[in-house]
């Protein structure tokens, strides 16, 4: 076989642009206030940028640029002016934090940027929009209304301040695409701020079947997992004949890589065992839609493909297929015992071990709860009849 020149940082091999830039660039922000950029107006985010900098021109800024003079508060007029006494501390600020606290059901007092912003970070996707929309507006409205008061000599007002602040939050409630937990808590504070619910989008349900093999065919679920992206992987293969009886498990660990090469590997473990028992007519069936999608189309990841090329045409007869988790959770159980296994250590049962629980039935009918296409949920729904599940819809 020819030597070929690949690019290692493409699953494929081929040079892409992007893939170089993401090697270069430093995937881990500088700052911690990186995250709350999102969802922002640009003039929120440059004032962000500015507290967090700590350049807005207060006293004490100007103080330490050589400027020497008296500060004091120009709300309050009882203690010096600090960015952290302006927007948090100041006796005529506090009440307004308060009743936004209170309006998004916060408890606990900030006095910070980084603890104020830090405060939203548990709550529903939608609220903690608002949250960050309104701390940051909020010590906005503050800095605007010293500085009238500062140059302007207009009487620092709360209401005003209010009122500005809630048509804020409702802008942006109008902008944001996230939706809320259907929770009487989230319901609350959406009321308390009289902005419109944004409730979940209502789930799908899907289900799908384990199939028995063809006859004299060796069918093997195979799956992955893995410990954060990339992290510490695990692989499980059950290998089970056209009556349904199970001939063995393998489980393997595997050292840090990242998920889509764990399915990968986890097809190729179970190629590789097909070969070892003399399997020529097999069936793998993987948890990933699109390692199968790779396999199907020839365009197998760079690490993988001198081994699939050798072994591929060993077969007389292959087919890779995917499926969701819900019908493949023998496999997941497999996995499971992998963890204890270092790297590229493997372990061979033969029959059904012990930890394998349950296994597929051709018979039944396993859901799966899709919310957005992107969460699914399992648990109670796994393995119910059809006529159980029929009765539910
Ligand atoms: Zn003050």
């Amino acid at each position: 076989m020819l030597d070929k020149r690949v690019w290692r940082h493409t699953t494929q091999d081929y040079f892409t642009v992007k893939s170089a830039f993401e090697v270069i660039r430093s995937t881990k922000p500088k700052v911690w206030w990186a995250k709350y950029y999102k969802c922002l107006h640009p003039k929120a985010r440059v004032f962000l940028w500015r507290v967090c900098h700590n350049v807005l021109v207060t006293e004490d800024n100007l103080r330490r640029r050589g400027f020497s003079f008296p500060s004091r508060c120009p709300l309050c007029l009882l203690e010096s002016e600090t960015a952290n006494h302006l927007f948090w501390d100041c006796a005529l600020v506090v009440p307004i934090w308060q009743w936004l606290l209170d309006s998004f059901m916060v408890h606990g007092y900030p006095h910070c940027m980084q603890e104020s912003l830090g405060l939203g970070d548990n709550m529903s996707m939608y609220i903690k929009d608002l949250w960050r929309a309104a701390v940051i507006n909020l010590s906005q409205l503050i800095w605007l209304s010293r500085n009238a008061v500062v140059f302007n000599e207009v009487k620092f007002n709360r209401n005003t301040i209010k009122v500005k602040l809630l048509a804020v939050i409702k802008e942006t409630s109008v902008m944001t695409q996230n939706s809320m937990n259907n929770t009487v808590a989230d319901l609350q504070i959406i009321s308390k701020l009289g902005v419109a619910t944004r409730a979940r989008p209502a789930p799908s349900i899907k289900s799908c079947r384990w199939i028995l093999p063809w006859y004299e065919e060796i069918k093997l679920n195979c799956c992955s997992s893995t410990m954060g992206n990339p992290g510490k992987a695990r692989l499980g293969v059950i290998a089970r004949t056209h009556t349904g009886a199970v001939l063995g498990v393998r489980t393997k660990g595997k050292g840090i890589i990242n998920r889509f090469d764990a399915e990968c590997s986890a097809i190729m473990e179970a190629l590789s065992w097909a070969i070892e028992m003399g399997w020529k007519k097999v069936w793998i069936e993987a948890s990933s839609s699109a390692a199968v999608m790779n396999f199907n189309s020839n365009e197998v990841p760079w690490k993988h493909r001198t081994k699939w090329v050798g072994m591929h045409y060993k077969f007389t007869a292959l087919r890779i297929s995917s499926t969701w988790k819900e019908g493949n959770f023998s496999a997941d159980q497999a996995t499971k015992i992998g963890s204890y296994l270092s790297s590229n250590e493997r372990e061979d049962f033969v029959g059904t071990p012990l930890f394998i629980t349950r296994i597929e039935d051709p018979l039944v009918e396993y859901f799966s709860i899709l919310i957005c296409n992107l969460f699914s949920f399992s648990g109670g729904w796994l393995g119910l009849p059809s006529c159980v599940s029929l009765l539910w819809l």
